[in-house]
């Protein structure tokens, strides 16, 4: 006995001599295996056998995870006098956690460059002391509950497509859990609903639906990941009519900050289902989305016009908004670029009626017509949308505002935005885009009719400026940067003088200064902190994510 606990207070972070420790006083006594594991939790410290007991995980497994943590000398200081050293308490949680799920599901340092570069964006590109690559919710279970026992830094990531640092990477000390496995896309029996997994991209679920003559209300670029943007509401071409991605979520399977997983649907955990959609990642970990199916075919086309027709287009675009729009089957795509602008009609059905954009009518002829009028498929529009985007890794950024309906409005900040973006491509190289997207009065009704969502949109006719920036020096990263940040300050100065103000900012297209959440108004705002108190009391998700947008922030 002596020896057992002169060798406890001398153990190294070396896991041979944790085992070694167990082998000789295992030697001492009865060999009996119930006498080995009494002695066993004797020897251990009892926070260890009880944390690892909870995993409910296979017993050899458990021990050897309970001899190696037992054996830090990080993790017992820690358990016994509170000191706190990330770096090896880290290395410690990784290391039991590949002694749990297996070298495969746990890419450990070196991390391999092929997790670390998952992110969209090169400002996202970190290195985390570990990767979880869960291949079910008990593996994501698993990990959270190390990470909480041991107050560990982590991030969630499912697509990786937000640019925001810290939202779906972490560097050292961290531990990244990554969904990206979590890719199912399955049909119900009644096909009504499909079950997604958090790390399918878009396209792969509407490439998996299309031939059952499906689609869902997901995102418009196939890339782009289920999790990360279900969760921030989610604008799909038609969420006029049918509402955003979150509002048309069924069923959510959450792995809470204590472990549980858990259903939040309308009649399992109601609160959390209405937080979930559009509330971030501040209540849970979600490892399955069960959807509402749509139909999948559609009807679009896509023009190509030059820089030359911009305030043509705004003039036409916000002609549609204030006398078409409200056919919310009908939509329009208008990306202003800095060399050409690309305009798209789609209609959320294969026909469309023939005054659908006829507010577009006195348009010149466009340069190119890049897509011809097509009765497609959800699928079929995304794959071509996608063929767009560069392959290049490159540094990223987006910014969201909103404002109400205004022709000058959106022409005076689109010449503020010109110049800026026209000067800082000449010094920096850097792409920029200037999107008008429209918001249908319906889109709140849509939302309220599949039970409501936290968002706090207006329920009128406004839109939602977004700007996607690619560029590749990070020396260029705030003067890049300051366009946006100019642009979306012009927008709200602007529609503050004008009475055209909306204060709400798309959490999908929010850059990373930026507070979406806490443009939901402040009644919504204490709704989501008393639910995320709820299911997260000691505030995992808030103090122990390193990034995204958190509540404790807002
Ligand atoms: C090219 C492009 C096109 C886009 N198009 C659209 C669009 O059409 N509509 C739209 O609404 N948005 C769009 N976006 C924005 C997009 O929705 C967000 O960037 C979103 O965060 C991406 O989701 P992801 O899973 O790829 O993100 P990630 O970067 O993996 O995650 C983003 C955030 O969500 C958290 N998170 C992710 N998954 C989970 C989970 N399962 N549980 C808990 N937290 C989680 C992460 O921790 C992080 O904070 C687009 C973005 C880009 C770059």
């Amino acid at each position: 006995m002596v020896l057992i606990q002169l060798l406890g207070c001398i153990a190294s972070s070396n896991v041979i001599l944790g085992a070694t420790a167990y082998a000789i006083a295992a030697a001492d006594v009865p060999t009996t295996r119930f006498a080995e594991s009494r002695l066993l939790k004797r020897a251990l410290d009892p926070q260890i056998s009880t944390f690892v007991e909870s995993l409910a995980v296979p017993s050899p497994q458990a021990e050897a995870a309970q001899t190696s943590l037992n054996a830090d000398p990080s993790v017992t200081a820690f358990l016994q006098t509170g000191e706190w050293i990330a770096s090896a308490l880290t290395k410690a949680a990784c290391q039991s956690l590949r002694l749990i799920l297996g070298d495969s599901k746990v890419d450990t340092t070196p991390v391999s460059p092929a997790v670390i570069q998952e992110n969209w964006s090169q400002t996202c590109w970190k290195t985390p002391t570990c990767a979880v690559l869960a291949q079910n919710s008990k593996d994501v279970s698993v990990a959270i509950k190390t990470i909480k026992f041991l107050k560990l830094k982590f991030a969630v990531r499912s697509g990786g497509h937000s640019p925001n640092p810290g939202a779906s990477s972490t560097g050292e000390p961290g531990i990244l859990i990554d969904l990206q496995n979590l890719k199912q896309v399955s049909l119900s029996a009644d096909k009504k609903a499909v079950s997604l997994g958090p790390g399918g991209r878009w396209g792969e679920v509407y490439a998996a639906l299309d031939p059952s003559g499906l689609s869902v209300i997901g995102g418009r670029i196939p890339q782009v990941g289920v999790g990360g943007l279900i969760l921030g509401g989610g604008f799909f071409h038609f969420s006029g009519q049918y509402g955003l991605a979150a509002d048309n979520v069924k069923n959510f399977e959450v792995v809470l900050a204590d472990g549980r997983i858990v259903n939040a649907n309308s009649a399992q955990n109601s609160d959390l289902f209405w937080a979930l959609k559009g509330g971030g990642p501040n209540f849970g970990i979600v490892t399955k989305f069960d959807v509402f199916t749509t139909p999948n075919k559609i009807w679009y086309t896509v023009s190509i016009y030059g820089v030359d027709q911009a305030n043509a287009c705004i003039d036409a675009f916000t002609q549609w908004q204030k006398t078409a729009s409200s056919d919310l089957k009908s939509t329009v795509a208008l990306i202003i670029g800095l060399d050409t602008i690309t305009l798209g009609f789609l209609y959320s059905q294969p026909t469309v009626p023939s005054s659908a954009f006829a507010a577009f009518s006195n348009l010149p002829p466009p340069l190119v017509v890049a897509v011809p009028p097509t009765q497609g498929t959800v699928n079929s529009l995304t794959q071509i949308l996608g063929a767009s985007s560069s392959p290049e890794p490159l540094r990223h950024d987006y910014r969201g505002v909103s404002s109400g309906v205004d022709a000058q409005l959106y022409k005076d900040v689109y010449a503020i935005w010109k110049a800026k973006a026209l000067a800082v491509r000449a010094s920096t190289g850097a792409n920029q885009t200037f999107v008008l997207q429209p918001i249908p009065a319906g889109l709140t009704a849509a939302s309220t009719a599949r039970g409501g969502n936290p968002m706090g949109i207006p329920q009128k006719n406004h839109q939602w400026f977004t700007t996607l920036i690619d560029w590749r020096n990070p020396a260029d990263d705030t003067t890049v940067r300051s366009v946006s940040i100019a642009t979306t300050d012009a927008w709200k100065k602007l529609s503050k003088e004008r009475g055209l103000e909306v204060p709400f900012i798309f959490q999908n297209d929010a850059s990373r200064t930026q507070n979406p959440i806490g443009s939901y108004g402040a009644a919504n705002v204490q709704k989501l902190k008393t639910i995320a108190a709820k299911y997260d009391p000691t505030q995992v998700f808030q103090n122990l994510q390193v990034g995204g947008f958190l509540l404790k922030n807002v």
